[in-house]
């Protein structure tokens, strides 16, 4: 797209801040016991205060109570405008047809509890100025949706998608070859893995990893470890924390072996014979308590068996992406 055209669209697009999308739509059920106690069950949530007579809703479950379900919202067509609708059709004319999910942000400032009422308006915050990303380039719109328990502001929620067009698959080719299918077969660069998602949660244990570290996240209130990265402590809720380095030993506690389809990306194993074969997914429990999944390198995926010693390593995948594997001992 030319610079001109770029600017109208995303003009157009700014037009769309600040329209509402959705309002005084009304929650399909009011809070209620039976659904908060199928969130914890699905949640493993444990968590005394969302039980009993003096019951309040998790937090989290917010957006819950405005989702119509698979029916939809019965109100549909009172509260709702199209605007959101009309946005994703001027992206989409202009190649932006493909769309993810990418975050969400929520706020609380009152607890839910069953009997509450729920309404809530939805509004287009925000459209950004165009964006490349590895997927492609396009837009983000973020959508804040405002939620009220009987008429008093509950919480905010804001939920972003990135809708763009998808990034072209690159092929080198070389001049003297152009045109011919083997050749461009053959030049292809290995698929490679995919990247880690690193966020404010989880940097510390990429910096670790980049130390050649392997950081095990501990409670600072009650000291249990827990691995994979997390805000909070699974034990106590408290968000204070620091890491203990492990120590490198561990053993095989299960793993699968991936046999189909196989994915280039994935040729872990160093036995060449192994190249484009099966591999072997493991969760090792290390020594300190917590498991990771991870690879287990240096003995043929079909030589992993449950309860073998293992020794931490980091397997440069590529040139900006290092992993922790483990490696198994000489095999008899
Ligand atoms: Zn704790």
């Amino acid at each position: 797209m030319n610079p001109e055209a770029e600017d109208s669209l995303y003009e157009r697009l700014k037009a769309y801040e600040g329209r509402t999308t959705s309002a005084a739509s009304v929650g399909r059920d009011p809070v209620n016991a039976p659904m908060i106690r199928h969130w914890c069950e699905a949640m493993g949530d444990t968590n005394p205060a969302y039980e009993g007579s003096d019951a309040i809703a998790p937090p989290t479950m917010l957006q819950a109570w405005t989702m119509g379900g698979l029916s939809g919202h019965p109100t549909d067509g009172t509260g709702r405008s199209g605007a959101y609708e009309e946005l994703s059709a001027l992206l989409d004319g202009a190649g932006c047809t493909s769309i993810v999910a990418t975050d969400c942000e929520q706020e609380y400032l009152r607890p839910l509890r069953p009997g509450d009422t729920i309404t809530f308006d939805a509004v287009i915050e925000s459209v950004s100025p165009r964006k490349t990303t590895r997927l492609g380039t396009g837009h983000f719109i973020t959508t804040r949706m405002d939620i009220r328990a009987d008429g008093e502001l509950a919480g905010t929620h804001r939920f972003r998608v990135l809708k763009y067009a998808p990034a072209a698959k690159t092929t080198k080719v070389t001049e003297d070859a152009k045109g011919t299918e083997d050749t461009k077969t053959t030049k292809d660069p290995k698929p490679r893995r995919p990247r880690p998602v690193v966020n404010r949660d989880n940097a510390g244990f990429w910096a670790g990893v980049a130390e050649h570290r392997l950081l095990i996240q501990r409670c600072a209130d009650c000291a249990t470890l827990r691995f994979p990265w997390l805000p909070g402590c699974n034990a106590c809720g408290s968000l204070a924390w620091d890491t203990v380095e492990a120590g490198g030993d561990g053993t095989v506690y299960s793993y699968v072996v991936m046999h189909h389809p196989p994915f280039p990306a994935f040729t872990v194993s160093d036995h060449a014979a192994d190249a484009a074969g099966p591999y072997a997914v493991a969760l090792v429990e290390l020594a300190e308590g917590v498991r990771m999944i991870s690879n287990v390198v240096g003995v043929p995926y079909d030589k992993v068996r449950i309860g073998m010693p293992v020794r931490l390593e980091f397997l440069r995948v590529d040139e900006e992406l290092e992993l922790p594997v483990f490696r198994a001992g000489s095999e008899g």
